[in-house]
């Protein structure tokens, strides 16, 4: 083998996974047709409970976190509907605003630093598998050559090659009635309240900054992020322009949706025009030896922004298991909950992207489904139930008998360190934070054990994704050595040595 597993594709998932294989002793290539790391304007930060997985593998702050731990904010947006999260409990909406370059600056820098080989101007161009691994035809700058792998995996985007040579289908829609239009714009000092930052539009009304806004003809946003252009975007169900995208296409897509002239100051020479897009996902993730990650497993609309809090996530959860399996410690079946697990998740982000498409189309009648929709909105209840479906919050892979089995870990601290920063190392670990440590002899080779007091009784078998594998309240509960078995192998427990 030239090395245990290929990587197709040095975007974010890519590069995340490259990393995570690293972090467990795998060797990984990464394969990337660019020659250089891409500047496409894409995603504008990181949204949900991929914010809080990040902190776990100390990601977050290089992201621009803050140095406690990521914060929830106050409020986003729903089908540019206000979410007033500070009306909820439990708030589990994380958002880290960051250019997409700098997110795989980021992952690049740690994939490398842990060892990871990057390949750029190297496009997978084949493969074929066997019984004990993948055979990739390469196109590099000095010609095609072979590679060949215990695994190969597909972070090519939702073009992906490595899904279409594996011959799995990708079942979904596409839309073709939307055309978004943005740009690097500013709008002039009259038209904002310097308090609050709010567009104040004569004769048009009120337009709260980073927040997309329906009108009956479109949507609008603009976004003054601090510390790099800001950004002008529109969306319209219109005939697209065929010509190349101008500043004035852009500024005339404003004055059509807000029906009022609201005059633009271009920033740079960056303007885009998106016309349609796909609602997709991969009929499965897995075809032998090869697997999809991210955008090429399943693509939706960008609609509050699910992509990476979906692939990253994807990612964290492939990682471990398909180290488990190249190391030869994976439990029977272990590598098809990847599928089994994830899906389900994707079908979610479809369900909700979809919903908000709908929910911001023009017409009278999405009005008044609009107008109902915010009422629901004023309740505690409902905010809650669409937070924890947008950050995936409502995560639970698994029932158990413990509430917290199957979900993410929740934020503690183990004698005065956060949980998050404990969890960096990417092991299983088992917490035993009850009096006496009664669970601390039940461990294994793959399983760190750590003891300590927290303000929370609770012992935790935590996967390395951040999952609860199995949690009690107290000494006598059953199901830690089942558990052990089922997730990392049912090895002859060991005394721990704390
Ligand atoms: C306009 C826009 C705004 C968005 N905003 C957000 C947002 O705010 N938040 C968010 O979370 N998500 C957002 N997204 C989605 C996000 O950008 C994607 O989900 C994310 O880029 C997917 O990452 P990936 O690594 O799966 O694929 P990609 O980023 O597409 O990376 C795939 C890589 O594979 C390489 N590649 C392709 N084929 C081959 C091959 N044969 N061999 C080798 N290399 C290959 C490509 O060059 C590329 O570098 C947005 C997307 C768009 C288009």
């Amino acid at each position: 083998m030239d090395t245990d597993v290929v990587i197709a594709g040095a975007g974010p998932n890519g590069l995340l996974l490259a990393a995570e294989l690293r972090l467990a002793g795998v060797r990984p290539i990464v394969l990337e047709r660019l020659t250089e790391r891409s500047t496409e304007q894409r995603a504008n930060g990181l949204v949900g409970q991929v914010v809080r997985a990040l902190d776990r593998r100390g990601l977050a702050e290089p992201l621009g976190s803050e140095p406690g731990g990521p914060v929830p904010r106050p409020e986003y947006i729903f089908a540019a509907m206000r979410l007033a999260l500070q009306l909820i409990d439990n708030n589990p909406v994380y958002i880290l605003p960051s250019p997409q370059a700098k997110i795989e600056a980021v992952l690049e820098e740690r994939a490398l630093e842990l060892g990871a080989e990057l390949r750029r101007g190297h496009e997978l161009a084949d493969f074929t598998q066997d019984d004990d691994g993948v055979t990739v035809e390469v196109a590099g700058p000095d010609g095609t050559y072979s590679l060949r792998a215990r695994f190969l995996v597909g972070a090519d985007g939702g073009h992906s090659r490595t899904r279409k040579l594996a011959g799995i289908d990708f079942p979904g829609v596409t839309h073709d009635a939307t055309v978004s239009r943005g740009g690097h714009a500013s709008i002039p000092a009259e038209y904002i309240d310097p308090a609050t930052g709010v567009l104040r539009i004569p004769g048009y009304g009120d337009v709260p900054p980073f927040m997309h806004h329906r009108s009956d003809r479109g949507l609008f946003a603009y976004a003054p992020f601090p510390g790099r252009q800001p950004l002008v975007h529109t969306s319209e169900w219109d005939e697209p322009d065929t010509d190349e995208m101008t500043f004035s296409e852009l500024q005339e897509s404003v004055d059509r949706v807000l029906g009022v002239h609201l005059p633009l100051i271009q920033e740079s020479p960056f303007v885009r025009r998106n016309v349609g897009g796909n609602t997709r996902i991969a009929e499965r993730f897995r075809a032998g030896r090869v697997l999809l990650v991210g955008d090429a497993a399943h693509v939706h609309s960008a609609m509050g922004g699910p992509g990476l809090n979906l692939g990253l996530q994807d990612v964290l959860n492939l990682g471990w298991k398909l180290a488990a399996e190249v190391q030869g410690w994976a439990p029977e079946g272990l590598l098809d909950t990847y599928e089994s697990e994830r899906r389900p998740v994707g079908e979610r982000v479809v369900m909700q992207t979809q919903a908000q498409s709908a929910l911001v189309a023009p017409g009278p009648e999405v009005t008044a489904l609009r107008a109902m929709f915010a009422e629901l909105l004023t309740e505690p209840a409902t905010v809650q139930h669409i937070a924890d479906l947008i950050s995936g919050a409502d995560i639970r892979y698994f029932d158990g008998r413990h509430p917290l089995i199957g979900r993410a870990v929740p934020d503690l601290t183990v004698d005065g360190v956060r949980l998050a920063e404990i969890l960096r190392s990417g092991r299983p670990v088992l917490l035993d934070l009850l009096d006496g440590s009664p669970y601390a002899s039940h461990t294994n080779d793959h399983v760190d054990l750590v003891t300590g007091s927290s303000d929370r009784q609770v012992a935790m078998l935590i996967r390395p994704d951040g999952y609860i594998a199995w949690a009690a309240d107290d000494a006598n509960a059953d199901g830690l050595e089942d558990a052990l078995d089922k997730w990392f192998q049912g090895r002859v427990l060991t005394k721990a040595t704390t």
